[in-house]
């Protein structure tokens, strides 16, 4: 078999990036083996116009989010599927001091957020008051991965890749069957650690994330809730709530102190212990440099591509940058500098 490029990896970044290149007229086959617990199968799927503590926009948030929506929303019209699903999301400040530093600074971020109303922060634990977030919503990844098999077809494969039989040629890669003009690696963590990465001297700090499915009876379910988690309804009385930050476990286990840090996050936005725990899944975000996404080729062999680095914001990002590396690779635009593996730190001697 032939293609233009072999795309190992089909979670958010190898997603987009399938579809970007089979946009701009390129041929591609990918294989995943389909890992239950890869951070695409249980992402929350947030989008958070003011994430985090500091409650700050994402790197290039006002670029990617329309870029990001435009791209779901064509996907859902094609497979006639809910993918997206706006909602508010509200804040509720978890100390005096979150509150004070979001009245200094909310003059700056106002496209991001308009005011709470007191019935909604009286049905949570609010002492200090909140606001409430614009433009955000979350995304259902996992039927999201099932529309871009399906579009794919054929050109998908469930399938484990061993770099150990990757060939690499003059014009090109081989991988048993399948000949392409690069290999384009998007592991995720699996892509930075480990016996398949080609990209392991990379400085990396990816971040385990636990989190749990909850049932929870009579509360509102038309917001996603953040304090020092989130709590996001799914359906019925089940509600996704999470997570945690571990960066010693690269294989994404569940422990007990991790449910524990997640139940009482819970406990702090609820007021109450009143909820059942149905689930408990981990995985880990590929983190590199200052969370951003990276792209580009191996420093020695350049027929082997990256696309990583989704940190925790990869609903937001990969649709955009997936279209930039695809521009890059078949109309041979360059890279933004910003998004180049090439311009980042490698650690060790040796990238062989
Ligand atoms: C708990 C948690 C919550 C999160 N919440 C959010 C959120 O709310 N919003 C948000 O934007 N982001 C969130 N993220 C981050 C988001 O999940 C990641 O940014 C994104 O999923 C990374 O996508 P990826 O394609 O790079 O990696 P992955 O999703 O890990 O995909 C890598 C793929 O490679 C495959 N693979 C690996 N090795 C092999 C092999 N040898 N052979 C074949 N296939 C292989 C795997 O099966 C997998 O499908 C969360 C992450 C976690 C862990």
């Amino acid at each position: 078999m032939k293609v233009d490029y072999l795309i190992v990896g089909q979670g958010l970044a190898g997603s987009a990036m399938a579809l970007s290149l089979r946009d701009l007229g390129a041929s591609v086959m990918v294989i995943d083996r389909e890992k239950p617990n890869s951070a695409s199968r249980v992402a929350a799927g947030l989008v958070t116009t003011l994430a985090g503590k500091g409650m700050n926009p994402s790197w290039r948030q006002e670029e990617y989010l329309p870029e990001a929506m435009e791209y779901y929303r064509k996907l859902e019209k094609l497979s006639g599927r809910k993918l997206f699903h706006d909602m508010e999301l509200l804040k509720l400040f978890h100390d005096e001091k979150q509150r004070a530093k979001f009245e200094r600074k909310k003059g700056d971020v106002s496209a991001w957020h308009s005011e709470a109303k007191a019935e909604d922060l009286s049905e949570w634990e609010s002492p200090q008051g909140g606001f409430i977030m614009e433009q955000g919503g979350w995304l259902d990844t996992n039927t999201y991965l099932e529309i871009v098999q399906e579009i794919l077809g054929d050109s998908y494969a469930r399938r484990e890749f061993d770099a150990d039989l990757l060939e690499l040629e003059s014009d090109g890669v081989r991988y048993e069957e399948i000949s392409a003009k690069a290999v384009i690696l998007c592991l995720g963590v699996d892509g930075l650690i480990g016996s398949n990465s080609r990209f392991h001297f990379l400085d990396h700090r990816s971040a385990k994330g636990e989190m749990l499915l909850v049932k929870i009876k009579g509360k509102a379910r038309d917001k996603i809730i953040s304090k020092n988690g989130w709590l996001v309804p799914v359906e019925d009385d089940l509600y996704k709530v999470g997570a945690t930050y571990e960066w010693h476990d690269m294989q994404g286990s569940t422990t007990s102190p991790g449910r524990a840090e997640v139940e009482a996050k819970l406990i702090t936005m609820l007021g109450n212990d009143d909820f059942e725990v149905v689930d408990h899944i981990a995985g880990v975000r590929p983190i590199v440099r200052k969370s951003q996404p990276m792209v580009g080729a191996h420093p020695i062999y350049p027929q082997v591509k990256l696309f990583n680095g989704l940190g925790s914001r990869g609903v937001i990002t990969a649709p955009s940058v997936a279209k930039h590396f695809a521009e890059h690779l078949v109309d041979r635009s360059a890279i933004d500098p910003n998004l180049d593996v090439s311009s980042l730190r490698i650690i060790g001697p040796d990238a062989r």
